[in-house]
């Protein structure tokens, strides 16, 4: 590991003042991520700054959902009475995510910020990652790429976004909340990821300085019926193959009046299922209408020689994850 320097502020204000982006600084929560790619050369920063004592560790009430603050645990976010009652899929989702002892230390904010697990940009033994080393072009695509995207790649990148957590806010309409140089300000969890086009390098719409400081959930009652299924290799410690989270709201003739549908598993960002929700609203949410929607959504998805499989796995995701949806509605 390359040595570094390192500071802990206990502010917001001091963290701010703390950044210099041209220094390589950058800001360490959780590290549960940034640790590992510091081990492996994949980041390199020359100074920490030590944000885990900030003030930003409560779940509260705010105009009718919650706001998470941004050092609240994962363990502590998926078990907490107001997410388990009426954000189920966040709370199923954050415990599908790494391990028991991952989810004490790491942060929702650091959730957020989690790159790819590509072989490819972990390993600096590989020349070609467009994301690791801009330019020097994508391993994944002519090698092994069972666990790449299929839907909103480019050709300089096939990486997928590895968040449980950030599948779920997707579906939930979720609120980012920033403060930096140049204010305080609030990024839909819609656009706060980037698919990979020409700058894979760049995965969210943060600017330069910016902090995450809370992420609010609106106010949305029908979400308590909602179900976050995870497929994957193995039951634990194992990101998705594809993941669903979905949140349903039927009528008392179980016609649907909303759905949100969000994939995992399968694009550079959570990839929010618009296609599908548009065909499932105002019908009755049965195994054929919803495997109609599935796939409509899947329609555009261009799958690599190892992952061809990805494309049925996420339709029938999509069917099991909204049935059990619409009928815990
Ligand atoms: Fe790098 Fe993206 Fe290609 Fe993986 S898929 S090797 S992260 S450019």
């Amino acid at each position: 590991m390359r040595p570094f320097t390192y500071t802990c502020v206990t502010t917001v204000e001091d963290a701010l003042k703390a950044y210099d982006q041209s220094a390589g600084v950058r800001f360490i929560g959780g590290g549960t991520n940034l640790i590992d790619l510091m081990k492996m050369g994949v980041e390199r920063p020359a100074h920490l700054v030590d944000i885990s004592r900030l003030p930003l560790s409560a779940i509260e009430e705010h105009e009718g959902g919650l706001r998470i603050g941004a050092l609240v645990t994962n363990t502590d976010a998926a078990n907490h009475e107001l997410i388990r009652t009426r954000y189920p899929v966040l709370s199923q989702a954050l415990l599908a995510g790494a391990t028991q002892q991952l989810r004490n230390k790491a942060t929702t904010g650091g959730n957020l910020l989690q790159r790819t697990r590509c072989y490819y940009f972990y390993d600096p033994s590989y020349r070609e990652c467009n994301k690791r080393v801009p330019g020097s072009g994508c391993a994944a695509k002519q090698g092994y790429n069972r666990i790449h995207a299929i839907l909103g790649a480019s050709e300089e990148c096939i990486a997928v976004h590895p968040s449980d957590m950030c599948v779920a806010l997707a579906a939930l309409d979720a609120v980012i909340r920033v403060e930096g140089p140049r204010g305080a300000r609030s990024i839909p969890i819609s656009e706060f990821h980037r698919l990979p086009g020409n700058t894979p390098q760049v995965e969210t719409n943060l600017r330069a300085g910016e902090l995450i400081t809370a992420i609010d959930l609106p106010a949305m009652p029908y979400a308590k019926r909602s179900t976050y299924l995870k497929v994957r290799d193995r039951n634990s410690y194992a990101f998705a193959l594809v993941s669903v989270a979905a949140v349903i709201d039927s009528d008392e003739d179980e016609i649907v009046r909303q759905a949100h549908i969000a994939l995992g598993g399968v694009a550079h960002k959570p990839w929010r299922a618009v296609k599908a929700e548009r065909m499932l609203t105002g019908k009755k949410a049965d195994e054929t209408t919803v495997r109609a929607a599935a796939e409509a959504e899947l329609q555009s998805a261009k799958p690599y020689h190892d992952n061809a499989f990805k494309v049925e796995l996420a339709r029938r995701s999509i069917v099991r994850a909204v049935l059990t949806a619409s009928s815990a509605a």
